[in-house]
């Protein structure tokens, strides 16, 4: 029988993506083990994580400033709009560095079968984002899956009624691929070569 206290920790990081209730008791067992070491460090950077970290209000980033470092730098242009789905990818395009204009994160993708509403995204806010007027181009960088693709499209509809320009990545990218794994030459190659969206 596991103590509450491993039980309680085991419940809460089984919410976590990618681990079940196995793999988190068993990470739970292993930080008991490693108190010492590893624990402590853990704890660290959970309350760094707890007490820094904000979501930009602007465009959904997350960073140690609101407005993020990316919506606050005079440097970027601010007439191109790439809208992507998660943080990661956002983080992963970044790293890239040829997209030289700002963001915007939707915070998932439309599902029917995870009951993920247009309203459950950060679409009107992009939609805010592009009325006020300035931006030429909205750069659609879903992943190259259904459901990414299903999304692009509908807020390709919703943009229809403004003066903008609408790409999506070059399909280079892997059918299923998420931006999140794919190298830098991959990505930036898909970013170069962006095109209408069709
Ligand atoms: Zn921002």
């Amino acid at each position: 029988m596991a103590s509450s206290e491993i039980e309680t920790l085991s419940q809460a990081l089984a919410r976590l993506p990618g681990l079940g209730p196995r793999s988190a008791r068993r990470a739970v067992l292993w930080l008991v083990k490693h108190r010492e070491t590893a624990l402590d460090q853990v704890l660290d950077a959970l309350g760094a994580v707890r007490d820094k970290l904000v979501e930009c209000e602007i465009c959904g980033n997350v960073d140690t400033q609101n407005p993020c470092s990316v919506c606050a730098d005079p440097r970027r242009d601010t007439k191109a709009i790439c809208v992507v789905e998660d943080v990661a990818d956002l983080w992963a395009l970044d790293r890239a560095r040829l997209f030289t204009g700002k963001y915007h994160v939707l915070g998932g993708k439309l599902s029917a079968l995870d009951g993920v509403r247009p309203e459950d995204l950060a679409i009107d806010s992009l939609l805010g984002r592009v009325e006020a007027g300035g931006v030429d181009e909205v750069v659609l960088a879903m992943n190259a899956t259904l459901e990414g693709q299903t999304t692009a499209h509908y807020i390709a509809e919703r943009l229809e009624q403004f003066p903008v320009r609408i790409t999506q990545l070059a399909h280079g990218l892997p059918v299923g691929g998420e931006l999140d794994y794919l190298d830098e030459g991959t990505l930036a190659q898909a970013l170069r070569a962006r095109r209408p969206l069709g």
